[in-house]
């Protein structure tokens, strides 16, 4: 079954590949993995972790949309009509504006202006414009974040709350007027880990059609790494359907393999890159998911969501 990832870290590997010399990196290191796990649609991250500067994330969004000009595999989502293209859909996203430190209104549009459609503020850092879950408790959305949102808003980018400490989470859902979504994180309530949601906040990304992406990185899974597997995912989809309903969950796996073994201990034992997705689809079966809540998980929703919302 076909599946939408909302979060794969694809633009940081094709930048960093470009460094070592490689070209093409999209299509010789991913395609084949990903369309053998018929994950054919993924936004592709370009991932900051807190110390770079606007011309580096300058750098590798361009790397990564350079690359996708020159291919044919790949479609561009650049607006809700590319949404019904039944070929592989690649959707830009930003993890992280730490580079943003002044004139936010140009750099948002100079953003979008180069294809990125959904972005967070933060990764896990503290920045100028938001606070990440290793941040201070206390601090949430600085103005220039809350501008920040308002320019997204206009945009009809998409927000993504994933890595917000809980101060910075109910800071954005208090001033966005648009689609909020978690991209990449799991139920609290079964893994008590930051960047996974607690309940109240699965319900109110909820009541405002927000979308929660079921991440496959293990430690946002299970404390215990021996009981982390694509069952256990699934039991994170099914506590969220409980509490709020099939229309909300959709996919964020998150994978690593690409960056090397260490980063690959990250990923979950039997689906440890995009090749093994369909894995997680026969978990979601097994534990009694019917077909049309699948079709949903799978991409529907995301589709759905995003084509009411971009332009
Ligand atoms: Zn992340």
């Amino acid at each position: 079954m076909r599946i939408f990832d909302l979060h794969a870290d694809i633009g940081a590997d094709v930048l960093s590949q470009h460094h070592l010399g490689k070209e093409n990196v999209l299509l010789t290191r991913h395609s084949d993995k990903c369309l053998k796990g018929e994950v054919s649609a993924i936004a592709m991250a370009s991932f900051f972790s807190g110390k770079e500067t606007y011309e580096e994330m300058q750098e590798m969004i361009l790397t990564l949309e350079n690359e996708l000009e020159n291919q044919q595999v790949w479609k561009r989502v650049l607006s809700s009509q590319d949404l019904k293209n039944e070929s592989p859909l690649a959707l830009m996203s930003v993890e992280g504006m730490c580079g943003i430190r002044e004139h936010e209104t140009e750099a948002i549009a100079w953003m979008y202006e180069h294809g990125i459609r959904l972005a967070s503020l933060c990764w896990n850092e503290e920045n100028a414009l938001a606070t990440g879950v290793k941040g201070n408790p206390e601090r949430g959305l600085s103005e220039m974040g809350r501008h920040v949102i308002s320019k997204m808003d206009e945009l009809h980018m998409v927000i993504d709350v994933s890595h917000a400490n809980e101060k910075t989470f109910w800071d954005i859902l208090d001033c966005a007027k648009g689609l909020v979504i978690a991209t990449h994180s799991n139920a609290y309530a079964l893994c008590d880990h930051p960047r996974n949601l607690k309940d109240e906040q699965i319900k109110a990304l909820a009541a405002r059609g927000g979308l929660i992406g079921m991440n496959s990185c293990a430690y946002f899974i299970d404390h215990d790494l021996t009981k982390v597997n694509v069952d256990a995912l699934a039991k994170h989809a099914a506590y969220i359907k409980e509490l709020v309903g099939i229309d909300h969950l959709a996919c964020g796996f998150d994978f690593m393999d690409f960056f090397g073994e260490e980063d690959a201990a990250y990923t979950i034992c039997d689906m440890k890159n995009a090749s093994y997705a369909q894995n997680f689809i026969q978990a979601l079966k097994n534990n009694h998911f019917s077909d049309s809540e699948i079709r949903k998980i799978a991409y529907q929703n995301v589709i759905d969501r995003f084509s009411q919302y971009l332009r």
